[in-house]
């Protein structure tokens, strides 16, 4: 008998993963050019090729032991001291070593720092829409996850109702831009806004209140947008980080954790975040691809790709009668569903092949996730297929 809480996650396994499943099924139906799979945000770009010459340079040149050895938990102190200085360039901050760790993507970041701060019965504030995996997280470590719900003119947070849940218990708050599901990017002004609201809200409760920037789209920008970095606005905070979309390097997992030396309680932060790490069973994160991107700091990101199917989807879909905010970044389209049940509209959006993620997975029913990093082809074949199933939803109305 498997523990219940394993349990409900199983039941409620994650709607994304379920048609990832459904699309590597239907591919081998159909075939591959007749199944148009927007469900996973799974880079099509390949890695920029410099990243196997540095793996191989790192075999190559490297020290075996050093390469494939046991480290610090936080990482190669090189690697973290190169990323530290990297970030100070970028964003005029005064990191060292001793504010970064290196972790298992993204999402182990966001779990080593989760367990790091929270108590059983801790707040997490999110904003809808947001990644499903956020709730998980958070119940990992017994905290409760409050929902902000989603501003849907224009998918900035709404922090009036923000600043009305925030409470004495609140421990973290999650913010994720460029966003997964909208492609939106949290302007300055409301970074602004909101480092106000947390710095009235820690003063108001006399707690400590960690803002989590979740920023694995960061370098996924189009037309020259401004990401804010939340740092440089509010001191209390955290940034994860990771390569799986920028360097197309998922199934690596590497990623890490910004602690700055201003945040609260920086020392136990720091070391209860190694410790977390090593607890976790991470141990470290996977040391060669550490390495590597000590390498990559000034590989450009080519993002050109994704912005052909980016202006491609928006403006086929746009024609063929779907409202969406345009995203400003990473590779996602929040549509709005034709008809309200989202759930069932991506079901009818099955008879065309077309796979497509509900709102629901993002706490923000009524709409739909395309994830746009596809082949440009897979677009070009779908959208008349969208058409027609815009038009069915018309004709049963
Ligand atoms: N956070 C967001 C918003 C994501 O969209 C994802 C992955 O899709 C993750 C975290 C996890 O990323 P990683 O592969 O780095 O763990």
């Amino acid at each position: 008998m498997i523990s219940k809480k394993i349990k409900e996650h199983v039941l409620g396994s994650s709607l994304i993963r379920a048609m990832f499943e459904e699309g590597k099924k239907m591919t081998e139906l159909y075939g591959a050019d007749d199944v148009h799979d927007f469900s996973l945000g799974n880079p099509n770009t390949p890695p920029p090729p410099v990243v196997n010459e540095i793996v191989g340079d790192i075999l190559k040149n490297e020290k075996p032991t050093y390469v494939h050895g046991y480290m610090n938990n936080a990482g190669h102190e090189s690697v973290r001291a190169a990323i530290a200085a990297s970030a100070n360039k970028r964003f005029g901050t005064n990191f060292g070593q001793n504010n970064i760790l290196m972790t298992v993507g993204a999402a182990g970041g966001l779990n080593v720092i989760l367990k790091t701060l929270l108590d059983p019965e801790d707040e997490v504030v999110v904003f809808a829409p947001f990644f499903g995996e956020y709730r998980a997280y958070t119940g990992n470590y017994g905290g409760n996850l409050v929902v902000v719900s989603a501003n849907t003119e224009t998918f900035q947070p709404n922090l009036k109702e923000f600043e009305e849940k925030l409470t004495a218990k609140t421990k973290a708050v999650i913010v994720n831009s460029p966003n997964n599901p909208t492609g939106v990017i949290y302007s300055e002004s409301t970074i602004k806004d909101m480092a106000q609201v947390l710095g009235r809200a820690q003063e108001k409760f006399g707690t400590s209140i960690y803002l989590i920037a979740d920023e694995p789209y960061r370098e996924l920008v189009y037309d020259g947008d401004f990401v804010p970095y939340l740092p440089n606005y509010y001191k209390n905070t955290i940034v994860g980080y990771s390569y799986s979309k920028s360097l197309s390097l998922p199934g690596e997992r590497i990623g890490y954790l910004v602690i700055p030396s201003e945040v609260d309680d920086y020392e136990d932060v720091l070391n209860g975040a190694i410790v977390s790490n090593r607890i976790s069973g991470f141990v470290n994160a996977p040391s060669l691809q550490q390495l590597l991107v000590a390498k990559c700091l000034d590989v450009e990101i080519d993002v050109s790709g994704y912005n052909k199917n980016r202006e491609a989807l928006y403006q086929g879909l746009s024609e063929a009668g779907y409202e969406c905010v345009k995203p400003q970044g990473a590779f996602y389209l929040f549509v709005k569903s034709p008809i309200e049940n989202d759930v069932k509209f991506c079901e009818m959006a099955k008879k065309y092949h077309i796979l497509i993620v509900p709102g629901a997975a993002f706490t923000c029913p009524g709409y739909v996730r395309i994830a746009y990093c596809v082949a440009y082809e897979t677009i070009i074949a779908a959208l008349p297929k969208f058409k027609k199933l815009i038009d069915e939803t018309r004709q049963k109305q």
